[in-house]
């Protein structure tokens, strides 16, 4: 694969650690995928995002309210995904409740913002760019820079991902230093987890993120790794063979659970 022409984000990333397949008619065959159903996940995701982004940008204490914050929302909000119109209100409803609850104890409030929500591309050694969005990264009132990445969802995750480098590098690409802190927003539990960036942290996502990169640059058959969830999940369903061989999915999964380490497991 030619490096220089690689962009890695996230996302892409994700793509290849899951099934090596899928990334390869997604990012190098470029196949444009038929229109998957739209998910109510995205648009409820989108819109929590859009939402606290343009409040986010509002310093003027006096437009700071509570029914500005929801006004936004359902300005913002996208319809699409929802089975039905109950549901959309379940789901609008417990929007306003996460913002409510933001809004009476604000984790991600300091002196200054640096940034909200921008699209940043940095530029790997000219071996490949590095993509993603930031949040939010603004001064902290104890006078340290702290980057945001919101999340909608209920489910919590570690730090021990890609995104951490991706956040530190792009961080670094804007503002010309690292953060100090990285921090995931929970708006479910408006919990604020953080992790403080030391050298060590910088050192392993380097690592992290150049391993990955070899692997990718690397690779060479690009195998499939078929799951059960194949024809809802992945829009290249159709055309990939291994996915409907009942047998090779059951055989691979159980080579999978074989390389896991399971802490989990009472018996
Ligand atoms: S259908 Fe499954 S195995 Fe095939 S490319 Fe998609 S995720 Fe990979």
């Amino acid at each position: 694969m030619s490096g220089n022409k690689l962009y890695l984000s996230n996302s892409g990333i994700q793509v290849f650690l899951n099934c090596k397949r899928k990334y390869k008619f997604k990012y190098i065959n470029k196949i444009k995928s038929k229109q998957q159903s739209p998910s109510k996940y995205l648009a409820f995701g989108n819109s929590m995002h859009m939402t606290l982004a343009q409040f986010n940008m509002l310093t003027d204490k006096k437009y700071r309210t509570i029914d500005n914050l929801h006004m936004l929302l359902r300005k913002n909000w996208k319809r699409e995904g929802y089975q039905s119109l109950e549901e959309e209100r379940e789901y609008g409803l417990k929007a306003l409740t996460m913002l409510s609850n933001y809004f009476d104890d604000q984790k991600d409030q300091g002196k200054q913002n640096v940034l909200i929500e921008e699209m940043i591309n940095k530029n790997m050694d000219g071996k490949f760019t590095l993509c993603g969005k930031l949040d939010k990264v603004y001064l902290r009132n104890d006078g340290l820079i702290e980057t945001i990445d919101y999340k909608t969802g209920r489910n919590i995750e570690t730090f021990n991902n890609m995104q951490l480098p991706i956040y530190i590098l792009l961080t670094k690409e804007k503002l010309g230093r690292y953060p100090n802190i990285i921090s995931y927003y929970y708006m479910a539990y408006n919990k604020k987890i953080e992790q403080e960036v030391t050298a060590e942290v910088i050192e392993d996502a380097l690592n992290n993120l150049w391993n990955i990169y070899e692997k990718i640059s690397t690779e060479k058959e690009f195998p499939s790794n078929p799951n059960t969830n194949c024809k809802m999940m992945c829009e290249y369903y159709d055309m990939c063979n291994s996915a409907k061989d009942s047998n090779f999915i059951m055989t691979n999964i159980l080579e999978n659970l074989k390389n896991e380490k399971r802490t989990d497991t009472i018996f």
